[in-house]
């Protein structure tokens, strides 16, 4: 099964991913944690992206689509993936769409999880009152810049999908443990959980 985890940033798409790795042992593509890894490790590709990645820019379209692709042929995505972050533009759910037919494959499902924005705000000033360790990106001036490239091109992606019948769209406000068996439901029918 190929799943896309939907949302803006903060709504929880990681937290459903690394979720729906363990239980189904569907691995979590993050192309966000990709692109970071780049960044850490210093390589050409890290380099080119650091300070876009730090503005909260999208990185461009053939960079992410490359990297998905590679990843997507490991052979731990055999039988599927979680996409958490991918596609970010109608171009890269093209791509994506492509690239799993190429391999007689195709998107199931994306799950929307909708949060309002002053509810990410707040999540994102509480990390930060908690101390600990935080993204470059996770300020509230980047999480607004951020929050306005989703409406303009990700947003976008949510009639893409409603239009292929895939979209499903959850209370991302709701308690994790509540997304989590709603995502179930979703997933495994309503006997679910
Ligand atoms: P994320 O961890 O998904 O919030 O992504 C962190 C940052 O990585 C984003 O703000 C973008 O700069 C970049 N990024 C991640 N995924 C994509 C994507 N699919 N397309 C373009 N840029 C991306």
């Amino acid at each position: 099964m190929n799943l896309v985890l939907f949302g803006p940033p903060g709504a929880g798409k990681g937290t459903q991913a690394k979720l729906l790795t363990d239980k189904r042992g569907l691995p979590q593509l993050s192309t966000g944690d990709m692109l970071r890894a780049a960044v850490a490790a210093g390589s050409p590709l890290g380099l080119r992206v650091k300070s876009i990645l730090e503005k909260g820019e999208l990185v461009p379209d053939e960079l992410v689509i490359d990297i998905i692709g590679q990843r997507y042929d490991q052979p731990d995505c055999a039988h599927g993936a979680v996409f958490d972050g991918f596609p970010r533009t109608i171009p890269q759910a093209e791509a994506l769409d492509t690239m799993l037919a190429a391999r007689g494959k195709q998107i199931d499902l994306v799950l929307e999880l909708k949060v309002d924005d002053a509810v990410l705000l707040s999540r994102v000033e509480a990390r930060i009152k908690a101390g600990g360790v935080l993204r470059s990106d996770d300020t509230p001036e980047t999480l607004k810049h951020r929050l306005g490239v989703y409406y303009k091109n990700t947003a976008p992606l949510l009639d893409f999908y409603r239009a292929q019948g895939k979209l499903r769209t959850l209370d991302g406000m709701a308690p994790v443990g509540a997304v989590t068996a709603a995502v179930a439901v979703i997933l495994d029918g309503p006997t679910a959980g």
